[in-house]
């Protein structure tokens, strides 16, 4: 499938409180949160007309603008419906949306105290990876670059600058051949990986990181509960890379990633089972529920 520049694509834009169109939705290159990464963002998903969670990515995306030392110029309740509202616009009911807040152009150094803060909300088409053959799984590389320390970054927000050690990590482990990488923490233990919470099975029982210096996913809060809603123990605790090969079965865990089977990690091969079955299927009837279904099941 070729790839169409997200510049090049048609559709609405909300844009600082307008739905403008697509092409038209464009800001000049001297904004501060482009040199400075002064940006934070969520990742949504929409299923069957409704954004999974969408308070939950909203309230995490206000608090990751506080984080980042700035209050986002709207009421929660106003991003919410202009997610909505375009969606919409875009015809769209199985979409990916993609809100985010930066600093503007009013000054372009360290210092940005007086810059103003935008808002933009875009959705696209984003198919789960695997369609019907999701249990085959990825493979993960170990990254060289780790997760920093929270009191080195803001490690709780969805801060865009947070990502440059994302992306060069999974850039390396893709020229190695590999679909991702797991990530390490500044102490060494197993953290996560590039854009989604990692899972392993010990014993029978799921055992995931304690979100110390990375996001707490809401993807991951919900495959907790849905592993509890099924009798599963559920454990979250630091994670030695030592232990891995102990594991009988890895899994990812993100909006965009949904549940994923991980197959490999570097030499280490995996079969993905059938807790990690179990909670696809779960995750995957969850997610088509409406909110108030979502919210009745407590996950
Ligand atoms: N970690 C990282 C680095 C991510 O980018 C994401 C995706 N937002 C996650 C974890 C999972 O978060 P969520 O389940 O809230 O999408």
């Amino acid at each position: 499938m070729a790839l169409i520049p997200f510049d090049d694509r048609d559709g609405w834009i909300w844009f600082d409180g307008r739905i403008v169109p697509w092409r038209d939705a464009k800001l000049h290159v001297l904004t501060h949160g482009l040199h400075y990464a002064s940006a934070v963002f969520e990742g949504e998903r929409a299923y069957n007309g409704h954004v999974f969670k969408l308070e939950e990515h909203t309230n995490r995306l206000f608090e990751s603008g506080r984080l980042l030392g700035f209050e986002i110029p709207y009421t929660p309740d106003q991003i919410n419906e202009a997610c909505r509202a375009v969606l919409a616009k875009n015809g769209q009911t199985d979409a990916y949306v993609r809100p985010i807040a930066w600093r503007g152009s009013e000054m372009l150094a360290v210092a940005a105290q007086q810059t103003t803060i935008h808002v933009a909300i875009a959705t696209w088409p984003w198919p789960n990876l695997f369609g019907n053959d999701r249990m085959k799984g990825v493979t993960l590389a170990h990254a060289k670059w780790r997760r920093p320390a929270p009191d080195t970054a803001p490690t709780a927000s969805k801060a865009a600058g947070l990502y440059m050690i994302g992306t060069l990590s999974k850039h390396a482990a893709e020229a190695e051949g590999f679909n991702d990488a797991l990530m390490l923490d500044w102490k060494g233990d197993v953290a996560e990986a590039t854009g989604a919470n990692a899972f392993f099975v010990f014993d029978g029982e799921v055992h995931t990181p304690t979100p110390v210096c990375f996001l707490d996913g809401i993807t991951r809060r919900t495959v907790m509960a849905l592993a509890r809603n099924r009798q599963m123990k559920v454990v979250e605790r630091t994670i030695k890379p030592d232990e891995l090969p102990r594991a009988t079965e890895v899994f990812l865990a993100g909006t965009a990633a949904e549940v994923t089977p991980v197959r490999q990690i570097a030499d280490m091969h995996y079969t993905p089972g059938q807790i990690t079955e179990t909670l696809i299927n779960d995750y995957s009837a969850l997610v088509q529920m409406t909110p108030e279904e979502v919210a009745r099941r407590a996950a």
